[in-house]
């Protein structure tokens, strides 16, 4: 099992934002910026191209749900959605990297600098994020 799954399984901690049917979305625990989430499908698929049809729609739904989620629970002005199919993909499990961007946020690459938030600050991120889709679903 990799690191997604034993999250999936509740045997790894992390900070779960959302979960459908068949998605999760958790916080990255090295964000480009506070928010940057993960989106997987619950069950194992090591890359877009093993991942069932049937599994796109709900997938970029819950993109696209965090994605908002960041815009109100954050302010962010835009959005960084993107994956890595083996190379540069440091789980084999499929996720799609979700990163809440602002003009002037200073990335500059895809992928750097990466941070380490403490626990604490990742949690405070999730709260924001929960506390804004619980708000969205009713
Ligand atoms: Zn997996």
């Amino acid at each position: 099992m990799d690191v997604f799954d034993q999250i999936i399984a509740g045997d790894l901690p992390a900070e779960v934002i959302l979960r459908t049917e068949r998605t999760i979305a958790f916080l990255d625990v090295r964000p480009l910026f506070p928010g940057h989430t993960l989106v997987c499908p619950v069950e194992h698929f090591e890359t877009l191209y093993e991942l069932p049809e049937d599994h796109y729609t709900e997938i970029l739904m819950t993109v696209r749900t965090v994605g908002l989620a960041q815009r109100g629970a954050l302010g962010a002005q835009g959005t960084f959605i993107a994956n890595n199919n083996i190379v540069s993909q440091s789980v084999p499990h499929f996720h799609i990297h979700v990163v809440p961007r602002s003009k002037g946020d200073g990335l500059r690459g895809f992928f750097w600098p990466r941070t380490k938030p403490s626990p604490n600050q990742l949690h405070a991120v999730a709260e924001l994020l929960r506390a804004e889709l619980t708000g969205a679903n009713t």
